[in-house]
């Protein structure tokens, strides 16, 4: 199941991005995590890490 981002709940602090074990989080310049979809295995690994509960899977 993909992982959604919300958008009104992430501030781009990247703790999702540094736990990520396949390298497919990045923050944009709006300061929101985005997704690579390509490189994302679904793990889900990155819900846990996340303080506000902004990542969820679909
Ligand atoms: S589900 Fe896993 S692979 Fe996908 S973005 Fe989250 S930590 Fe990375
Ligand atoms: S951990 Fe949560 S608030 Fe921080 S960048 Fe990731 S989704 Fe956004």
């Amino acid at each position: 199941m993909p992982i959604i981002v919300a958008e009104s709940e992430c501030f781009g602090c990247a703790l999702c991005v540094l736990n990520c074990p396949e390298d497919a989080m990045e923050i944009t310049s709006s300061f929101i995590v985005a997704i690579d979809e390509d490189r994302c295995t679904d793990c889900g690994e990155c819900l846990d890490f996340c303080p506000v509960d902004a990542l969820a899977e679909a």
